[in-house]
C-alpha cells in the first residue's frame, strides 16, 4: 500500500490510540462557556492510562484504556481499526498556532548582524531592513514558489505538534502580491492535512511607494485589498500593524471598518513597543490582540471582561534581545483569556516551535507549564474563533492531537530546543516527526 492509500485510510478509518500515560483532554473542569481565564487556564483534564477513538476525521470518544477496549463497537470492528499503542506517552490536544506569518522567500540575516551589532529594531525599520526589505523577494515571487515555503513552514509545525495554524500575508504589499500571497496560503493549506485560517495583513507596514502619504496607502488597504480578499473568500481575517512607524489607531479604525463591512473579522498587533487605546477598537469585536507588551492598567482591566483574546508571543522578546516580556501574570491573574503563538516570521520571531514559545511562557512570563499548554490549545483555538472545533480533546471535535515522548506533559516546556513529539494527528491523519513524513 502506497504512504499516501494509507494516509488516506488512516483519516477515513477508526484510529485507536491506546497506553497514553497523561491524556490532556483541556476539558474545562466546571463546563465554563468561554475563553479560560484564570484558574480555568490551569485545568488540562488529565486522564491517565487513557484512549481516544477517532473516526473519518473526528475524535467519537475519550476516556480509559480499559474501558476502551471493552466497548461492543470496538470489539466487533477492531481489524478495521488502525491502533496505536503510545506506550505510556503524553497526548494533549494539537498546538493551535493563531499568529502567523509564513508567506515569506528569504531569512533577514543583514538585520540579524545589525541587531547584534546594537541596532534596534525600529532602527533597521528606518533604515529600509525590516519588513520592507521582505517585500522585493515576495513581489518577484511567483504564487507556487511562495505556496512551497509556506508549505515547508506547515510540515515543520506538524512535525512539532502544530495541527491548525493561522497564516497572514503581508511581505507583499501590493494588491497583487498580497492576493497572490494569500492564494499560495490556500495552496499550500490544500496540501497539508491540517487547518489553515488565513488573514490579510495588508496593513503591515507603509511600503517605501506610498512614503510621506500613508492615508493613500491605507485607502488601498480599505478599498481594494480587502475587498478583493473578501470577494474571493481568501482571507477570514484583517489584522493591522498599529504601531509607531506602522500604523496608526485612527488608520486602525478606518481598516476594521472595511474588513466588517466586507464581512471579515479583525485583529490587530497592538501595543508590541508603546501603549494604544484598545479600547477605541472594541466596537469591532476582534477576536484577538497580538502582542500586549505594553498594556494599559485601564485596558487590562476592559480585557477581563471580553472574549477578545490576548495572543502573546515571547519568540519576538527572545530574538529581538529584550529584556522584558509580555506581562503574562498581570493578564492572567486579572482574568484575561491570554493565549501563546509563534509569531513565525523572519524578522522578528523566526520560530515554528510552539513548545519553545511554551519554554519561555514559562521561563520568562512566569506562567505555568500547565497554563503555557492551555494558552496553546483551547485558547489559540479561541483565537481563531475554532473554538467548537479545535482546542481539546472532547468527542465531536476534530481529530487534531499531538503525540509528546515523555512521562510528564510538564516535559514538553521543559526540554527546550528539542524536539520531543513523536507524532501528529491533523484532522485524523498520522504525520509522523523527524522528517518521514506522513504515516500510517
Ligand atoms: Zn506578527
Amino acid at each position: 500500500m502506497t504512504a499516501s492509500k494509507k494516509t488516506k485510510d488512516c483519516a477515513e478509518r477508526a484510529l485507536l490510540l491506546v497506553n497514553i500515560g497523561q491524556l490532556l483532554t483541556v476539558r474545562p473542569a466546571a463546563g465554563k462557556p468561554g475563553p479560560r481565564r484564570g484558574p480555568e487556564l490551569k485545568e488540562l483534564g488529565i486522564i491517565e492510562d487513557g484512549a481516544v477513538l477517532c473516526i473519518g476525521g473526528k475524535i467519537v470518544s475519550v476516556g480509559g484504556t480499559k474501558d476502551a477496549l471493552r466497548d461492543p463497537w470496538l470489539k466487533k470492528n477492531r481489524k478495521n481499526v488502525i491502533e496505536i499503542d503510545c506506550e505510556g506517552q503524553v497526548v494533549l490536544p494539537g498546538f493551535v498556532d493563531s499568529h502567523t506569518h509564513p508567506a515569506f522567500v528569504n531569512p533577514r540575516l543583514a538585520d540579524f548582524e545589525q541587531r547584534i551589532s546594537g541596532a534596534t529594531y525600529e532602527d533597521i525599520a528606518e533604515a529600509g531592513g525590516g519588513i520592507r526589505s521582505s517585500l522585493e523577494s515576495v513581489r518577484a515571487a511567483s504564487r507556487s514558489q511562495l505556496a512551497e515555503k509556506v508549505s515547508d513552514a506547515l510540515h515543520e509545525m506538524a512535525e512539532q505538534g502544530t495541527t491548525t495554524v493561522e497564516a497572514k500575508s503581508g511581505y507583499g504589499l501590493t494588491v497583487e502580491s498580497e492576493l497572490k500571497s494569500l492564494e499560495a496560503i490556500r495552496d499550500a493549506a490544500a496540501r497539508w492535512p491540517g487547518t489553515v485560517v488565513p488573514t490579510l495583513l495588508g496593513a503591515h507596514v507603509v511600503p517605501k511607494e506610498f512614503q510621506g502619504r500613508p492615508s493613500r496607502y491605507v485607502e488601498l488597504v480599505c478599498e481594494e485589498m480587502i475587498p478583493h480578499a473578501a470577494r474571493r473568500k481568501l482571507a477570514k481575517f484583517v489584522d493591522v500593524f498599529c504601531e509607531r512607524g506602522a500604523f496608526t489607531i485612527d488608520d486602525t479604525v478606518k481598516i476594521f471598518e472595511a474588513a466588517t463591512k466586507h464581512g471579515l473579522s479583525v485583529r490587530g498587533h497592538l501595543c508590541q513597543l508603546s501603549q494604544c487605546e484598545l479600547s477605541r477598537l472594541l466596537d469591532f469585536d476582534p477576536a484577538s490582540f497580538d502582542h500586549l507588551d505594553y498594556v494599559s492598567n485601564a485596558d487590562v482591566a476592559i480585557l477581563a471582561q471580553r472574549n477578545t483574546i490576548a495572543t502573546l508571543v515571547p519568540g519576538a522578546n527572545y530574538f529581538l534581545g529584550q529584556g522584558k516580556y509580555p506581562p503574562a501574570r498581570t493578564l492572567i491573574d486579572a482574568g484575561v483569556p491570554v493565549a501563546l503563538a509563534t509569531d513565525c516570521n523572519p524578522g522578528s520571531s523566526p520560530t515554528s516551535s510552539m513548545p519553545f514559545v511554551m519554554s519561555l511562557a514559562c521561563t520568562h512570563m512566569k506562567m505555568s507549564p500547565a497554563e503555557a499548554i492551555a494558552g496553546a490549545t483551547i485558547n489559540g483555538a479561541w483565537a481563531l474563533r475554532l473554538q467548537d472545533r479545535k482546542g481539546s480533546i472532547e468527542s465531536g471535535k476534530d481529530a487534531d492531537l499531538a503525540v509528546f515522548e515523555t512521562e510528564d506533559y510538564r516535559e514538553i516546556p521543559y526540554w527546550f530546543a528539542s524536539n520531543r513529539c513523536a507524532f501528529a494527528v491533523l484532522n485524523g491523519t498520522l504525520v509522523a516527526s523527524g522528517g518521514s513524513g506522513e504515516l500510517a
